[in-house]
């Protein structure tokens, strides 16, 4: 009931009560009815008031009533166009109806009508495995018997059979403990939960993977980090998010790099590749990482997300993989496979190159029986010591490998011939004659070597493999402690010629060395007017060698530098003693080796101070180089001749002609002269071929302001050509052959009054 329709029924009982107490007082007061009536005539007036009030009274619930049930129909009106879904549980009578509005019903799927509003109705749609869950709470909240809300999440079969999650929350009312309504509205949120369930396993994913994953938005401003983001990087997920990525950065890559990244995410929303990141404690680490790019409906940027994973641990176990499979464990030498890969590569550049290479193929002498009296580990040692000695010797174009237990090889470019490979070996051999300190024990060892020169004797890495091996196998027979080519003849030759560079080592200091200087003729002032400088060795036993007989092999020993060297102080000294003398020449010429830019460094200094300590006018001095030691390196050669010709002296070009040069390069050269080689000289003056080659030097050379001098003139005829160009300079037997000073000195003075002309 409530308070106006009390109120109401209070109004009216006092009303009522009113008349009736008036009513009796009259009939008390006024009349003098004897006492029976008076008593029946209360009572009458009293059932007459009773019966107005019961009448009234009850016209007024009804009314109330009716006032009610508007105002709940005018809710659930407002409600429904509200499209709240309602429903109400009336449960003050007996029997619980409910009520379900137009929206809750449609929410499930059924008209208005053809939703059951009763408590069985909706207990058949509720899930199954939530019915007893949901009907328990009920049944506790009702039994507590007081005002109370309540909120509930379950699911609700649909009219298509499907469930839905269906979210309740609502209000008991009781009145003085008995139940009264149970009212409130429910919303569908199966959707949310999907969302939701979705994001939860997303983090979880995201939390369990391996990955990093980083997502910044569209200002690239980092939104969100996972755990392994942070293991990896050492950023935490505070640290990071609201920052830039670029802190990331190692400054490994080029701006090109990031550059293309960028493209390739404008054109296709997406990159993947390696990429090299800093972490927070600076260290940088490899990464594989894909960056994808999230659009919204306008097609604009709204995230990007970067899944990496750390590839440190695979780039490393790449490369130990593949040392393992290209190096030997112990010594960290190349191995077999490796070794075959080196050989193929050097035989391919000596093929294409002209050149020669050779294959020194090392093993221990006994090391079997040193290995089982020594013990494996010490074995181990004693190769890796081996190792470190073959490697002192080594050039470093030359690579040793380790094939086998006692089995080393060297693919050795260096070695370019012969002598060279032999002296290599030589030193070798050399360096085990020191003992090796195993397990605090000096221990001995000795080493067998074989050569394979290749391509001379070889074409496949595998023939020159198998060479080497014979080879091997005949400096054991020999007696080990020793090196043997596959080619005998090699061996002998290689033998001979290393005891002469040798011999030659202490030729200089034994003063074995001597000069011969060959006159240069003018043809046009009919007269000497210079010399060149030629080398010779008074042997002790062999007597005068040429220069063809050692020149080569001071250069492959490191000799030549020693030699030239001497030559030019001494060349020097001669020409500025003719010159006090009287005798004096316009130049006197010395050679200098094809192995200059060995010795680049040295050689201005050398030079300056033989003029220093001679005392010749530096334009007195020729220095000769022939055509092919320029070849290998042009432009270094245009730099040291420039800085050579800084001090004052004169370049000429031995041997011009021979070397191929190109005209191009030619104007380039800062030389004085031009020396026609000997081999055009010879045929003169019937070779046309060679007459034409001689005609362009000369016209070359005038064009370019140098001077020439012919080599090898030998004949008459030859000078009697040579005569049309008086210019041209001749050096050659019918001149003077190269002599002692003594002689040349001789020569000079007999000219000098009244000139000695060969003519
Ligand atoms: P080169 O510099 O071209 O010297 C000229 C060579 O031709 C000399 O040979 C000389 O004796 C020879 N020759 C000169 N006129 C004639 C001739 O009319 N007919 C023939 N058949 N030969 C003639 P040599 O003295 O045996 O020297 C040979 C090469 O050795 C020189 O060629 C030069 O390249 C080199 N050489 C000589 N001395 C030295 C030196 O001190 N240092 C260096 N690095 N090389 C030197
Ligand atoms: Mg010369
Ligand atoms: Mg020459």
């Amino acid at each position: 009931m409530n308070q106006n329709l009390l109120l109401k029924t209070s109004m009216l009982h006092l009303v009522v009560s009113a008349i009736s107490v008036a009513a009796c007082a009259g009939l008390v007061l006024g009349t003098r009815l004897p006492p029976a009536l008076l008593v029946i005539l209360l009572a009458a007036v009293i059932m007459v008031c009773t019966g107005i009030f019961y009448v009234l009274h009850h016209i007024l619930k009804l009314d109330n009533e009716k006032h009610a049930s508007n105002e709940k129909q005018q809710l659930q009106l407002a409600l429904d166009s509200a499209g709240e879904c309602l429903w109400e549980w009336q449960l003050a009578n007996k029997a619980t109806s409910i009520h379900f509005s137009t929206p809750y019903c449609m929410m499930l799927g059924y008209t208005r009508k053809e939703f059951a509003h009763d408590q069985k109705g909706w207990q058949e749609l509720l899930h199954p495995d939530e019915r007893e869950h949901v009907l328990r709470r009920l049944t506790r909240l009702f039994a507590e018997g007081k005002d109370s809300t309540y909120e509930n999440t379950y699911r609700m079969r649909h009219k298509d059979g499907s469930y839905r999650w269906i979210h309740s929350r609502g209000r008991l009312f009781t009145n003085q403990g008995k139940l009264v309504r149970f009212i409130g509205i429910a919303a569908d949120i199966s959707e949310e939960r999907h969302n939701n369930e979705r994001l939860r396993l997303a983090n979880v994913v995201f939390d369990s993977t391996h990955e990093g994953v980083l997502i910044s938005d569209a200002n690239n401003i980092v939104v969100f980090v996972n755990r392994a983001f942070s293991d990896i990087t050492g950023y935490s997920y505070t640290e990071i998010v609201g920052n830039s990525p670029r802190v990331l950065k190692s400054g490994r890559h080029s701006k090109e790099f990031y550059t293309e990244m960028w493209r390739s995410l404008d054109n296709t929303d997406s990159w993947t590749g390696e990429i090299w990141n800093r972490r927070k404690n600076g260290e940088v680490l490899p990464q594989l990482q894909t960056i994808t790019q999230l659009r919204d409906e306008h097609g604009l940027i709204t995230h990007r997300v970067a899944v990496f994973s750390d590839i440190s641990l695979l780039k490393s176990s790449q490369s130990e993989i593949s040392f393992l499979a290209h190096y030997d464990p112990l010594t960290s030498l190349p191995n077999r496979a490796l070794l075959h890969e080196h050989l193929k590569l050097s035989l391919q550049r000596a093929i294409k190159f002209q050149s020669m290479a050779a294959l020194l193929m090392i093993n221990l002498d006994h090391f079997k029986i040193i290995n089982e009296s020594l013990g494996h580990i010490n074995g181990d040692e004693l190769l890796k010591q081996v190792t470190a000695r073959i490697q002192q010797v080594l050039d470093p174009q030359d690579t040793l490998s380790r094939f086998g237990g006692d089995e080393f090889a060297i693919v050795a470019d260096s070695c370019n011939d012969n002598v060279q490979a032999a002296n290599t070996a030589e030193q070798i051999l050399t360096v085990f004659r020191k003992p090796f300190l195993i397990g605090q024990q000096d221990i001995f060892v000795t080493v067998s070597i074989g050569i394979c020169m290749y391509p001379l004797t070889g074409l496949t890495a595998e023939e020159v493999l198998r060479y080497a091996a014979t080879a091997l196998s005949k400096a054991k027979d020999s007696g080990r402690d020793s090196y043997a080519f596959y080619d005998s003849i090699l061996t002998e030759a290689a033998a001979k010629k290393l005891r002469i560079a040798n011999e030659l080592r202490t030729a200089i200091d034994d003063s074995q060395l001597t000069i011969h200087y060959q006159p240069v003729y003018s043809l046009d002032d009919k007269k000497i007017i210079g010399c060149e400088a030629l080398v010779r060795w008074q042997h002790p036993q062999q007597g005068l060698l040429m220069p063809a007989e050692f020149i080569s092999i001071a250069e492959v020993s490191g000799l030549i530098g020693a030699i030239d060297n001497w030559v030019m102080h001494q060349a020097c000294i001669q020409a500025q003693q003719w010159q006090q003398l009287g005798l004096a020449l316009e130049f006197i010429s010395v050679n200098i080796s094809s192995r200059l830019f060995d010795r680049s460094g040295t050689l201005k200094a050398n030079l300056q101070e033989a003029l220093l300590q001679s005392g010749l006018p530096a334009h007195h001095l020729e220095l000769e180089i022939t055509e092919s030691s320029m070849m290998g390196n042009p432009a270094q050669s245009i730099e040291l001749l420039h800085e050579l010709r800084s001090t004052g002296v004169r370049l000429a070009i031995d041997d011009f002609g021979t070397g191929y040069s190109s005209l191009g390069r030619l104007k380039h050269l800062p030389v004085d002269k031009f020396k026609i080689d000997r081999t055009f000289v010879m045929n003169l003056p019937h070779d046309p071929a060679d007459i034409a080659i001689i005609r362009a030097i000369i016209s070359l050379s005038e064009s370019l302001d140098l001077q020439v001098q012919a080599e090898g003139v030998e004949t008459r005829e030859q000078a009697e050509f040579l005569q049309q160009y008086p210019q041209v300079l001749a050096q050659g037997y019918l001149y003077g052959k190269p002599m002692p000073a003594a002689d040349f000195a001789a020569m000079l003075a007999a000219q000098q009054p009244s000139p000695n002309s060969p003519q």
